[in-house]
């Protein structure tokens, strides 16, 4: 069974094809700066020379006939025919309320999409606009939505509830949403599997530390709490984004500074976090890292906010869980910064977390224990797949959904 997953950005779409039967990967690739001037795509088919193409893409179904052509391609190519697609999968940002697992994309579920425009309006609409190119490009082929909310629909009222006035929560549905749910279900699933346990015995919380980061409580299998929230931009600081901040900043700052409201929201989503506290250094976290390394105050300083909101937020979700088992790094920072994982982890010990430095530093970037044989919580850095989850999910739903021989 081959899968194709799909994410389509407003400018950008990423794309792999899976051999399910084998869980191998075929062949990846970017189609870049749709609908702008030097609009490329680049294809990497496992096992051969990768195709650089520049050409002019005004649209995302000329990029995605060029997906479809790549895929295809005598030289290039991994497939004879399209035929040879099962299903496609698609990442969608925002299920709203409606979607707690992957769904089938028919009509009425299209529908329920536009629908949730309003709480995704930079994503959402891309998302959506890949979907029906591929339903036009590929009619006879099952396409299934796998949402970055659904895992965190499990998180109940008294976590997902925000202290506004009840009404605003029945009008807009402002509630805790939670977002990159498909790479803390991946990372979870990954955890109990490395450590041969069964994930529904186990109180996991799941660190997603990237350019957008989020922090997952995860209890029996179940997201019950997250840092990131209605917006993308709650929890610890992130490259551009400024996490927890109390909300008598914002009208404040907008009266002192005589700020629009589009402007106070693009300096909180676009001008804060690393790079915000950084004074504009970077909101890279290896240039944030060099920079401490050479004595930069304004680098140290930042790196100082993100490892202590790290840390109270592994307090905090130990004590809603009543416990923890197992702590997990993943996504660019996580899997790859030794020096976070350790500036994190000491003087937890009082929760029983203690990490191999050695360990910690050899294994960089892999799978691994970090934590050591005593340490009470075992510490795991996982690379997350949250392009194979939506495959894995994307099969799940079409061997669901296929006639069974004999009806
Ligand atoms: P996205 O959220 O866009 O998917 P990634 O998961 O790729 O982002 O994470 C990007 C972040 O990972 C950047 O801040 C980058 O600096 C960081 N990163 C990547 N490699 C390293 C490394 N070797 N050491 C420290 N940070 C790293």
């Amino acid at each position: 069974m081959k899968i194709l997953v799909v994410n389509s950005g407003s400018s950008s779409i990423k794309y792999r094809l899976y051999d399910m039967a084998e869980e191998s990967l075929l062949a990846k690739g970017l189609v870049e700066r749709i609908g702008i001037e030097g609009s490329l795509i680049n294809h990497y088919p496992s096992g051969k020379d990768f195709l650089k193409k520049e050409i002019d893409i005004p649209d995302h179904r000329k990029g995605i006939e060029l997906v479809i052509e790549a895929l295809l391609d005598s030289r290039y190519g991994v497939i004879k025919s399209i035929s040879e697609i099962s299903a496609v999968g698609h990442r969608v940002v925002h299920g709203g309320e409606k979607y707690s697992g992957s769904v089938l994309l028919n009509e009425d579920v299209m529908n329920t999409l536009n629908e949730f425009i309003e709480l995704a309006p930079l994503h959402n609409p891309p998302n959506i606009l890949g979907i029906k190119v591929c339903q036009d490009l590929l009619p006879n082929i099952p396409q299934v939505g796998v949402f970055d909310t659904a895992f965190h629909q499990s998180i109940p009222e008294q976590a997902f509830l925000y202290g506004i006035p009840y009404g605003f929560y029945e009008k807009y549905r402002i509630r805790r949403y939670g977002f990159h749910g498909t790479s803390h279900k991946y990372v979870a699933q990954k955890a109990a599997e490395m450590l041969g346990k069964d994930l529904k015995e186990l109180k996991i919380i799941t660190c997603h530390l990237g350019n957008g980061s989020s922090i997952t409580a995860v209890k029996e299998g179940k997201s019950i709490d997250t840092s990131l929230g209605f917006g993308t931009i709650s929890g610890v600081i992130m490259g551009t984004r400024c996490g927890d901040i109390d909300p008598a900043i914002i009208p404040y700052l907008m009266e002192k500074e005589n700020l629009s409201f589009k402007e106070i929201n693009n300096i909180l989503y676009k001008k804060s976090g690393f790079m915000g506290l950084s004074e504009g250094i970077s909101s890279d976290m290896r240039d944030l890292e060099e920079e401490a390394i050479k004595g930069n105050k304004r680098a140290k300083r930042t790196l100082d906010v993100l490892y202590y909101g790290l840390k109270k937020y592994i307090g905090a979700y130990t004590a809603a869980m009543n416990g923890l088992d197992v702590l997990v790094f993943t996504a660019g920072i996580g899997e790859n910064s030794p020096k976070l994982r350790r500036a994190v982890c000491e003087d937890l010990n009082f929760f029983g977390i203690r990490i191999d430095d050695k360990i910690n530093y050899d294994q960089n970037g892999k799978k691994a224990i970090i934590s050591t044989e005593d340490s009470k919580v075992t510490v795991l850095v996982i690379p997350t797949d949250e392009e194979f989850m939506i495959a894995h999910d994307t099969a799940e739903i079409c061997n669901n959904f296929r006639p069974k021989a004999g009806h």
